[in-house]
């Protein structure tokens, strides 16, 4: 005969000891509710549903905040792709370079002192006039 073939009794007995705690902490809710505590029982359960419920909202919060403020670019020095929190001084992992968020990209912090500007591409053609211009300018 087979040892680990069970027979309906042992499995209705396995079922009735896994159920037990169960129905004594129904028979126990039932039994505070008989006697007036049902204000123990609900507290209890608040409590219970506070300490799920808690948890999960403040997940839910820190991950609306992380996508909010956590910016995601290439470094503007090496390239590499590294994170900076808003407002939050960082340095690149791979390179070393100072960085923090500017708006939705990562910007390097230039150093104090440092005048920023915005390099513009000047054809040759504009470049010759503007040179005509400035020595009419001289002749006059
Ligand atoms: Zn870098």
């Amino acid at each position: 005969m087979n040892r680990f073939r069970w027979n309906h009794l042992q499995s209705w007995q396995l079922l009735a000891t896994a159920l037990a705690p169960w129905f004594l902490i129904l028979a126990a809710i039932g039994l505070l509710n008989a006697i007036g505590l049902g204000w123990l029982v609900q507290g209890v359960g608040w409590l219970l549903f506070l300490l799920i419920v808690t948890p999960v909202v403040l997940l839910g919060v820190g991950f609306w905040w992380l996508r909010r403020n956590l910016i995601t670019g290439p470094c503007p020095a090496c390239g590499q792709p590294v994170m900076v929190l808003r407002g939050l001084e960082s340095a690149c992992p791979h390179c070393g370079a100072p960085l923090n968020a500017g708006g939705q990209t990562v910007q390097r912090q230039s150093p104090p002192g440092t005048i920023d500007v915005q390099a513009v591409e000047v054809g040759r053609r504009e470049l010759r006039d503007s040179e005509l211009r400035d020595s009419e300018r001289r002749d006059r």
